[in-house]
């Protein structure tokens, strides 16, 4: 069926990528692509004008969980368009015997959901998922990989002493294996030693991710002005950094040192799951508030959670406004806001401006958010 043209405009473009980054371009959607972004043409289309808010690719969220079949876990439009998110990453819910069923669930959403299959085969259904060796299935795993080619997106290893127990290294080395296998990246999350850094980093390069980089844990990645030598090296290598705020995950100290100490980092994420959303998390937006407190400039803030999400999960034609490229958009406003927010540390962050999504677009289908 042919679906007739639309045309976004009057809204300010946030696109650090984009020859129209601050402008205001009619953005032309047809079919769920963009088709033309700049000057106004002569076609029919049904103009919505944005009033001056903001519009940017449509934000993603690449630690998140959710999969609410699991006790921790959200629902992917309660995290993803209501709160201005319009694609989220599951990391880890599910590994091979409970993926079906949430690959099954995701028609019922408006939220677009990639994730990455835990290692382990009970996925998260239990906290210590990798603590049994035979809860590892590489054929499985393989299989799954092979049939959701285009949901799956990596690898998730919790690299904690709760979850692994005295299970170390193999998972790593299973993990290494079918990230080979498939070219995808592992994604590890860091936590509470054992393993140290100094044995899990290793095993990571250049498509991989390290997600809570910025814990404030006694294992964590700076040790007062010198980021930790096995964290130069794999950042040398190409290993790339995740926020993962969550609730005990992001430290605002360990941020400052680090950032100081010249580390980077690439993508902030929210690590969203039922033990944060009532604080200190919230939302996407909140974490992103944050970020904008501590420093970072808010076109930056927003290339985060856009064309860097993409890059490293290699979304094609995700996470930027060009012509060809997915019409996933989201209207958003800056308020100047003053409040107080908590680091998963519980220590405050004062935040100024405040990110208001406003409305998404999903493949050029609009979906308004309230913000009661
Ligand atoms: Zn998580």
């Amino acid at each position: 069926m042919e679906t007739s043209m639309l045309c976004i405009k009057n809204g300010i473009l946030i696109d650090r990528n984009s020859a129209h980054h601050l402008t205001c371009p009619y953005i032309y959607i047809k079919d769920g692509r963009i088709v033309h972004v700049g000057d106004k043409l002569n076609v029919d289309a049904i103009e919505i004008d944005i009033e001056q808010d903001y519009i940017s690719s449509g934000w993603m969220d690449l630690h998140t969980h959710a999969n609410p079949s699991v006790s921790i876990g959200l629902t992917p439009d309660q995290i993803g368009v209501k709160q201005g998110v319009t694609l989220v990453v599951d990391a880890g819910s599910c590994g091979s015997s409970n993926i079906d069923s949430f690959v099954a669930s995701l028609p019922s959403y408006q939220t677009k959901v990639r994730m990455f299959l835990n290692i382990s085969s009970v996925g998260l259904t239990r906290l210590d998922e990798l603590a049994d060796s035979s809860l590892i299935d590489l054929e499985a795993n393989r299989e799954k990989i092979r049939a959701y080619r285009d949901l799956i997106v990596g690898i998730k290893v919790r690299a904690s002493k709760s979850v692994m127990g005295e299970n170390m290294t193999q998972p790593f080395e299973e993990a290494r294996k079918l990230a080979d296998e498939y070219d995808l990246p592992i994604m590890v999350h860091i936590g509470n030693a054992p393993p140290v850094l100094d044995e899990v980093l290793p095993y990571l390069g250049k498509r991989d991710i390290v997600t809570h980089c910025f814990h404030g844990k006694p294992s964590k990645v700076v040790n007062g002005n010198d980021v930790l030598p096995v964290v130069r090296k794999a950042r040398n290598r190409g290993v790339k950094f995740d926020i993962g705020h969550g609730g005990a995950s992001f430290s605002q100290f360990t941020y400052t040192e680090a950032i100081t100490a010249g580390l980077s980092f690439e993508t902030i994420s929210s690590d969203l799951h039922i033990g944060c959303i009532n604080g200190p998390v919230y939302s996407l937006s909140k974490v992103m508030d944050k970020m904008v407190a501590l420093n970072l400039p808010f076109d930056d803030v927003v290339d985060r959670v856009t064309h860097q999400v993409a890059k490293i999960i290699k979304l094609d034609h995700y996470g930027k406004v060009d012509v060809g490229y997915v019409a996933d958009l989201t209207r958003f406003r800056l308020e100047t806001k003053n409040e107080i927010g908590l680091d998963a540390e519980k220590t405050e962050i004062h935040t100024s401006v405040s990110f208001t999504p406003i409305a998404v677009w999903v493949d050029g289908k609009e979906v308004l958010i309230s913000n009661e």
